[in-house]
C-alpha cells in the first residue's frame, strides 16, 4: 500500500491508440484532460531532428513524419520479434521493427536528433506513461508516485511484467496490473459488497475500441473476478468500419468522376479518411451525414451524402461478427446469456447504435450499462483500485473489493513432453503452490526446469515463459530424489517459480530467471536514466523555442509599435532609425539562427532591449505629478515580452 505522503494515486488505462488518466478526488473519479483539454491522449510518440513528441502533438505531425512516430508499442510490448502477431502487424506499420540480438526482442527503429536510435517497446510505452503522469500532475499541482495501469485480459505474464516496467521506466510505483474488463466492472461498481454479498455476478464486458475488439465474461463473487472467458479479435475495431467508408466513397469517385481513382493517393485518402470517421461519429446521433472535401484529387471538390442505414449495411458483417464473437465466448464459458446479469459498453466503437441494437437484441431486451463515457470506463476503474490501494478512498470506496485471477494455466514440462499445471487458469490472485517431482534418470546430478504457460496438454504447445536448473543432485537412482518445485504469483500477477532438493534434505532454491524477452535489471536502469535525460531535453528544447519565440515577439511588438501615431511623433528620428535598425537585425538574426540556444535568444534579447527601453523611457518620462506623463503614446512598449517568459498564450501554445 502506497504511503500517506507520496500524493494521489491514479489510474491508467494504457490504451493502443489512446491512453486516459484518472483520479479519485472530492470523493468521486475525476477524468483528467490533457494539456490540450482532450480527456483521452493518443498513444503516440514522435521524433524529430530537434524533438521528441508525446500524445496529441506527436499525432498531429504523423502525416509529415510517418517513418519516425511510434504507435500501437501495446501491440509489440512482451513479446519476440519472432512472433506470428509481430510478423503481421509490422506488414502496417511505417515504422522500422528490427530483431535485438540475442533476446529476440523487437525495437523499434527511428531517426532522432539526427541520429539512429533503437527503442524497445517498454520505452514507448514509459514515455506515453510519464505523459500521463506529467498530465495528472499538471492538475492536481503534485508529484504523482503510485499508480495502477490496466492490461487486457489476454496478456501473459511477460506482457504484464513488461508493461510494469514499462512503469517503473516511467518513475511509477506501479501498485497493481488489473486486468482492463475488471477495471470496467468496478466503473459500473458492479462489485459492491452490498449488491454481490452472497451472490454471484456475472458481467459481459465488450470492448470494441479503434483497432481491437475484446468479449469477457467476469464471474464476481466475494470480490474475487473470475475471468471465465474471453473472446474476441485483435484486428477488429473502429479504423476497420471507416476503411468501409472510405472504399465506398473511393468507387463513389470513380463513377462521378471517369474512373479517375484515388486509391493511390496518400493524402487524400488520409483527409477522406478523416471525413468518413467523423460522418460515423455523427451517426450516434443522426441520420445522414455529408462528406465535403474540397480539391481531393486532381483538383476536384468532393460532395456527398450517406445515410444512417447504408452506413450499417456496409459494416453488418463486422457487426454481426462481433455478436458471433458475443458467442463464442458465452460457449466457452458453458453459459447461457439468460446467466448474464450486466452488460458493459467500452470503447469508442460501442457508440454505433446498430452494434448497440444487436447487442440488445441477443440478449433478449437487456438494459446495457452505457452510462459511463466508453471511453473512459477503464481508466475509472482503474483509479477506484487505485485510490483503495493507495489508502486515498473515502467510504464510498470502501466496500468494493477486488481480488484478481492467472488468465492462463502455470507448470512445468514433466516426462512424456506434458505440461504439469501447479496453478490453474482463473487462480485467485496472490497465490503460491507446491508440487513434488523427482528425476527420471539414474544418477541424475542436474534437473532442467521449464516453466510453461497455456492451456494445451503437451508443453510443446503452450507459452515457455523460463528455465532454469537445478544442479548438484547427488547421485541416485532415478526417482529417488525430490525436487519441491514452488510458483508463487503476487498481487500483480508476477511469477517467482523456485525449485528446493529435498529428497536428501539438502535446500537449494532458485528463483527463476526472466529470460522471456524481459528487460533485466540493468536495462531497466539504463531506460531511466534515459527517460530522466529524455525528460531533461525535452525541456531544453521548450525553453530553447520559448526564448526564440519571445525574442520575435519582443521584436514585432517594438516594430508594431513604431507604428503607433503617437509614439511615432514623439520619436527623434535618430532614435527611430536605430531601433529600426536594431529589429531588423535582430529578425535577420532569428533567420538565420534558429537553432540557437536559449541563452543566445536571451542575450539578443537583453541587446534590443538595452536600445529600446532608454527610448521608450525618455517618450514616457514622469509627470509633474510623480505618475508617469503620458504624452507621446499611450501604451508603454517596455520589456513586456520579457526574456523569461514572454507575452504568454503565443508562447504556450508552441508546448
Ligand atoms: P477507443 O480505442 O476505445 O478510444 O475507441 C476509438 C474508436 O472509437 C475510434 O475508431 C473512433 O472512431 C470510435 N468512435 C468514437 N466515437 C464514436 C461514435 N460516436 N460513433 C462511432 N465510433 C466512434
Amino acid at each position: 500500500m502506497a504511503g500517506e505522503d507520496e500524493g494521489p494515486a491514479i489510474g491508467i488505462d494504457l490504451g493502443t491508440t489512446y491512453s486516459c488518466v484518472a483520479v479519485w478526488q472530492h470523493d468521486r473519479v475525476e477524468i483528467i484532460p490533457n494539456d490540450q483539454g482532450n480527456r483521452t491522449t493518443p498513444s503516440y510518440v514522435a521524433f524529430t531532428d530537434t524533438e521528441r513528441l508525446v500524445g496529441d502533438a506527436a499525432k498531429n505531425q504523423v502525416a509529415m513524419n510517418p517513418v519516425n512516430t511510434v504507435f500501437d508499442a501495446k501491440r509489440l510490448i512482451g513479446r519476440k520479434f519472432s512472433d506470428p502477431c509481430v510478423e503481421s502487424d509490422m506488414k502496417f506499420w511505417p515504422f522500422k521493427i528490427i530483431p535485438d540480438y540475442p533476446t529476440d526482442k523487437p525495437m523499434i527503429l527511428v531517426s532522432y536528433k539526427g541520429k539512429e536510435k533503437k527503442f524497445a517497446a517498454e520505452e514507448i510505452s514509459s514515455m506515453v506513461l510519464t505523459k500521463m503522469k506529467e498530465i495528472a500532475e499538471a492538475y492536481l499541482g503534485s508529484t504523482v508516485k503510485n499508480a495502477v495501469i490496466t492490461v487486457p485480459a489476454y496478456f501473459n505474464d511477460s506482457q504484464r511484467q513488461a508493461t510494469r516496467d514499462a512503469g517503473l521506466i516511467a518513475g511509477l510505483n506501479v501498485l497493481r496490473i488489473i486486468v482492463e474488463p475488471t477495471a470496467a466492472a468496478i466503473a459500473y461498481g458492479l462489485n459492491k459488497m452490498s449488491d454481490i454479498k452472497g451472490k454471484k455476478k456475472n458481467v459481459l464486458i465488450f470492448d470494441l475500441g479503434g483497432g481491437t475488439f475484446d468479449v469477457s465474461l467476469l464471474n464476481i463473487e466475494e470480490g474475487i473476478f473470475e475471468v471465465k472467458a474471453i473472446s474476441g479479435d485483435t484486428h477488429l475495431g473502429g479504423e476497420d468500419i471507416d476503411n468501409r467508408m472510405v472504399n465506398h466513397f473511393v468507387q463513389e469517385f470513380k463513377r462521378k468522376h471517369n474512373d479517375k481513382d484515388i486509391s493511390g493517393n496518400l493524402r487524400a485518402l488520409r483527409r477522406l479518411r478523416t471525413a468518413c470517421e467523423r460522418a460515423k461519429r455523427a451517426f450516434s446521433s443522426a441520420a445522414q451525414a455529408s462528406i465535403e472535401i474540397d480539391g481531393l484529387f486532381e483538383g476536384i471538390d468532393f460532395q456527398s451524402t450517406i445515410t444512417r442505414p447504408k452506413f450499417e449495411e456496409m459494416n453488418m458483417d463486422l457487426f454481426r461478427k462481433c455478436i458471433e464473437l458475443v458467442e463464442d465466448c458465452l460457449r466457452d464459458a458453458k453459459m447461457d446469456k439468460s446467466n448474464v446479469h450486466d452488460v458493459v459498453l467500452v470503447g469508442g466503437s460501442t457508440r454505433i447504435l446498430k452494434v448497440q441494437q444487436l447487442l440488445q437484441e441477443f440478449f433478449n431486451g437487456k438494459k446495457l450499462c452505457k452510462s459511463i463515457n466508453q471511453d473512459e470506463a477503464i481508466a475509472h476503474g482503474a483509479a477506484v483500485q487505485a485510490a483503495i490501494l493507495g489508502g486515498k478512498g473515502s467510504e464510498k470506496v470502501q466496500d468494493i473489493v477486488l481480488a484478481d485471477v492467472t488468465p492462463l494455466s502455470l507448470g512445468v514440462h514433466t516426462m512424456g513432453e506434458v505440461m504439469t499445471v501447479l496453478i490453474p487458469r482463473n487462480t485467485p490472485i496472490p497465490t503460491k503452490k507446491e508440487k513434488v517431482f523427482n528425476t527420471t534418470v539414474d544418477n541424475q546430478t542436474v534437473a532442467g526446469i521449464q516453466v510453461f504457460e497455456g492451456e494445451r496438454a503437451r508443453s510443446k504447445d503452450n507459452n515457455l515463459l523460463g528455465t532454469f536448473e537445478l544442479r548438484d543432485i547427488p547421485a541416485a537412482p532415478k526417482r529417488v530424489a525430490r525436487i519441491n518445485i514452488c510458483f508463487d504469483i503476487d498481487a500483480n500477477g508476477i511469477l517467482n517459480a523456485s525449485a528446493e532438493l529435498i529428497s536428501t534434505g539438502q535446500k537449494n532454491k532458485i528463483t527463476i530467471a526472466c529470460d522471456k524477452g524481459r528487460l533485466s535489471k540493468e536495462e531497466i536502469e539504463r531506460m531511466i536514466e534515459e527517460a530522466k535525460r529524455y525528460k531533461f531535453e525535452d525541456e531544453q528544447y521548450r525553453n530553447k523555442v520559448k526564448a526564440k519565440i519571445a525574442l520575435e515577439d519582443y521584436a514585432y511588438s517594438v516594430k508594431n509599435s513604431l507604428n503607433d501615431k503617437k509614439i511615432n511623433a514623439g520619436l527623434p528620428l535618430a532614435d527611430k532609425k536605430k531601433i529600426e535598425d536594431a529589429i531588423e537585425q535582430s529578425l535577420q538574426w532569428l533567420q538565420m539562427n534558429q537553432l540557437a540556444e536559449a541563452n543566445e535568444f536571451e542575450d539578443k534579447m537583453k541587446e534590443l532591449e538595452s536600445i529600446w527601453n532608454p527610448i521608450i523611457a525618455d517618450i514616457y518620462r514622469p509627470g509633474a505629478d510623480g505618475g508617469w506623463d503620458r504624452m507621446r503614446g499611450d501604451t508603454p512598449y517596455t520589456a513586456s515580452a520579457s526574456s523569461s517568459g514572454g507575452t504568454g498564450s503565443k508562447i504556450d501554445e508552441v508546448d
